[in-house]
């Protein structure tokens, strides 16, 4: 839109959500730890356990919600302007982050049946859809996928074959996508929850306990909006923001390997996207990282451009306001305040290859030139018929049925096909009553009619299916301002407008009141005027004790992150002792009980597939020479070719796995 920038640098937004305290919470009588001043957008969290005197440490966000919140809260003020800019034709994010049990599937999708209760999921289709209906000489294409990865597997949730696992791959103009991810093109908000609804009755079917899966598995929800629109230079140009909605496996720390009964290898896997995310936030934000491993998770490679990339992101932690949570709360709560230094550069996607909308509006056009082809379109036709009655001397009016669109479709194909009938059965009857011909002749000139009228019905046939396919796919293409001008429309449209000031107004207060916050603290030093000694150590001291204060806070914020360095060194090193022994293991077996040769014949077949994140072994190569087997084999492994050694070969792997770089 004109004024508007179009790129930009812009941090990621934060903001936290408390959900109320649960019953169960409510009858074990546990204390409340969390405070949250909405005003300020600021979450004090109180250490259960604490020392006397330790003060409630405090995090700000972009907004907080506390449990009184409304869903319509959340969405009005945080979503609605990035739904807003995904219909503009920026990419947009909306993580929910935080430990199980604390509101992410509530936030995320929230309870469909109760209109107060919708999540960001079915607000934003609303919203979409409603934007759409609005808009005008703008053409709109909005698709929906739906997948999930668990334990590093990607899965289509709208796929008919739920065996298949899914590839990432990567495109040097449109960045990563996942091949062969089922979309389906939605017309209206019906459908679109249909799509939504479709995905989650699979989700939960593979899975024995919905509860531990969704707490394990990340489920996004993607929607691809895509719109033309004749720009100032008379061109037409397509935009295409793509939205994505992610509802995060639980934060909680897992549970010791193995614990779920998994073998050490799926345990590895279950949230390695999770703390690759943190990694990629890490490193994002420390400034000194050259390298951010984004390769190194699924997830993370999905949502590189969400994280520092061409998206506006909004991370929404959750949080549970009991003491029992107090050590996941206040993870998730660093976790997001590391989050908020990220620097995205979102800009509008114009014009890119490939867009779907483009490809219809071809094959529309296609269509439409084979309809006109047979006849069913042409306004040549109809006019030169319309002169045509006019000589004829029995008028007509001028703009009658001037346009060509569907319903004129159907009309000129009826009329166009009955009068050729008609044509053909006067031909018929003509020959029959023609007296002058053999009657060999005359059957031979029958049988041709017959043939025409029987290909006229064919082609009829043809041209209806034509006519379908056509309408099915105009049908498609969402086109604004036809069905929506009412009054109450204008009304609503004040309203929003009203409501989108008051938020937008809501959040510069915080935000002054944020900054003098941080004013206040830095200029306390600064000109002030003493009139008695005793009122100079009066302040003094005064400072001395706020400063002391917060000194012990930054003490304790060290210590606290010390600890937590060396739990998560601890559990890297007990991973690596497990791994060590496991390979004594392989090693053993493979020296004892495998023969040389025969090992050294597998060692050289092996190659590893950076992509897969996988060992493979390359197909065996018949010594005839079968040059179809020959193109089979992989083109983009590392050095295949001639045999590998075991050292080479850990040095492959290394520079295939971005981790070791
Ligand atoms: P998660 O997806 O993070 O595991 P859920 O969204 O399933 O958590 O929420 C756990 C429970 O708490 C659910 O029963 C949900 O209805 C309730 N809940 C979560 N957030 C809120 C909220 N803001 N207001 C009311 N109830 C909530
Ligand atoms: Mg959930």
């Amino acid at each position: 839109m004109a004024g508007k920038p179009r790129s930009g640098c812009e941090a990621l937004r934060v903001v936290a959500r408390c959900r109320p305290m649960s019953r169960r919470e409510e009858a074990a009588g546990y204390e409340r730890v969390l405070e949250l001043d909405v005003k300020l957008g600021q979450v004090s969290i109180r250490n259960p356990r604490a020392a006397p005197g330790e003060l409630p440490k405090t995090f700000t966000f972009d907004a907080v919600y506390d449990a009184s919140s409304k869903q319509a809260d959340l969405y009005d003020e945080t979503v609605r302007p990035l739904i807003d800019s995904v219909l503009q034709g920026f990419n947009g994010t909306v993580f929910a982050y935080g430990q199980t049990g604390t509101g992410k599937t509530y936030t995320m999708q929230g309870a469909w049946a109760e209109p107060e209760k919708r999540g960001i999921i079915p607000s934003a289709f609303e919203h979409i859809f409603t934007h759409i209906s609005r808009s005008q000489n703008q053409q709109y294409l909005v698709r929906a996928s739906y997948l999930e990865i668990y334990q590093e597997e990607i899965r289509d949730l709208l796929a008919k074959d739920q065996s298949k696992k899914l590839e990432l791959k990567e495109n040097p103009e449109t960045g990563v996508y996942i091949k062969d991810l089922s979309s389906f093109v939605t017309k209206n908000v019906k459908e679109i929850e249909h799509v939504m609804n479709l995905g989650s009755q699979t989700r939960s079917v593979g899975s024995t306990n919905m509860n531990e899966h969704s707490s394990r598995s990340h489920a996004i929800f993607l929607i691809t909006i895509e719109c033309s629109e004749t720009g100032p230079d008379g061109e037409e140009h397509i935009r295409v923001g793509k939205l994505n909605l992610v509802d995060l496996a639980g934060s909680e720390r897992q549970s010791k390997m193995g614990a779920h009964g998994e073998r050490p290898k799926e345990a590895s896997k279950i949230n390695l996207s999770l703390s690759a995310l943190g990694n990629v936030i890490s490193a994002l934000v420390d400034g000194r990282s050259t390298h951010i491993p984004y390769r190194d998770s699924k997830l993370t490679r999905l949502l590189q451009d969400s994280l520092g990339g061409n998206a506006k992101t909004i991370m929404v932690a959750t949080l549970g306001p009991a003491s029992h949570s107090y050590d996941e709360s206040l993870s998730t709560l660093r976790f997001a305040n590391r989050a908020k230094n990220i620097k995205n550069k979102p800009r509008v996607n114009e014009d890119p290859k490939d867009t779907l909308l483009r490809e219809f509006q071809e094959e529309i056009v296609r269509l439409k030139a084979q309809l006109e082809r047979r006849g069913m379109l042409g306004k040549k036709r109809r006019r030169s018929s319309r002169r045509k009655k006019a000589m004829d001397g029995e008028g007509a009016v001028e703009n009658e049925g001037e346009d060509d669109n569907e319903d004129g479709l159907e009309k000129n194909m009826e009329n166009y096909l009955k009068e050729q009938k008609e044509r053909l059965e006067e031909e018929k009857a003509a020959i029959q009553d023609d007296h002058s011909l053999v009657s060999e002749e005359k059957q031979k000139l029958l049988q041709e009619k017959e043939k025409m009228i029987e290909d006229l019905r064919k082609e009829q046939e043809a041209t209806e299916l034509l006519a379908i396919k056509y309408k099915a796919m105009e049908s498609k293409l969402l086109i604004g301002g036809r069905t929506i001008v009412d009054h109450t429309n204008e009304q609503q449209k004040m309203l929003e407008l009203k409501r989108q000031e008051i938020n937008e107004q809501k959040r510069r207060e915080r935000e002054m009141q944020q900054e003098m916050l941080l004013r206040d603290e830095e200029t306390m030093e600064l000109r002030e005027t003493y009139t008695s000694l005793q009122q100079e150590v009066e302040i003094k001291t005064k400072k001395l004790k706020k400063l002391y204060a917060k000194l012990q806070a930054v003490k304790a914020e060290i210590q606290d992150q010390h600890d937590e360095y060396i739990r998560v060194r601890q559990d890297l090193e007990e991973a690596q002792n497990e791994q060590t022994r496991e390979l004594k293991l392989k090693y053993l077996i493979i020296e004892n009980f495998i023969p040389p040769e025969e090992k050294n014949k597998i060692m050289n077949r092996l190659y590893f597939d950076g992509d897969e994140d996988q060992w493979k072994f390359q197909p065996l190569v018949p010594t005839g020479g079968n040059s179809s087997q020959m193109k089979r084999r992989p083109t983009s492994a590392v050095g295949y070719k001639r045999p590998i050694s075991q050292y080479a070969r850990v040095a492959m792997a290394r520079r295939a796995h971005p981790r070791f770089r």
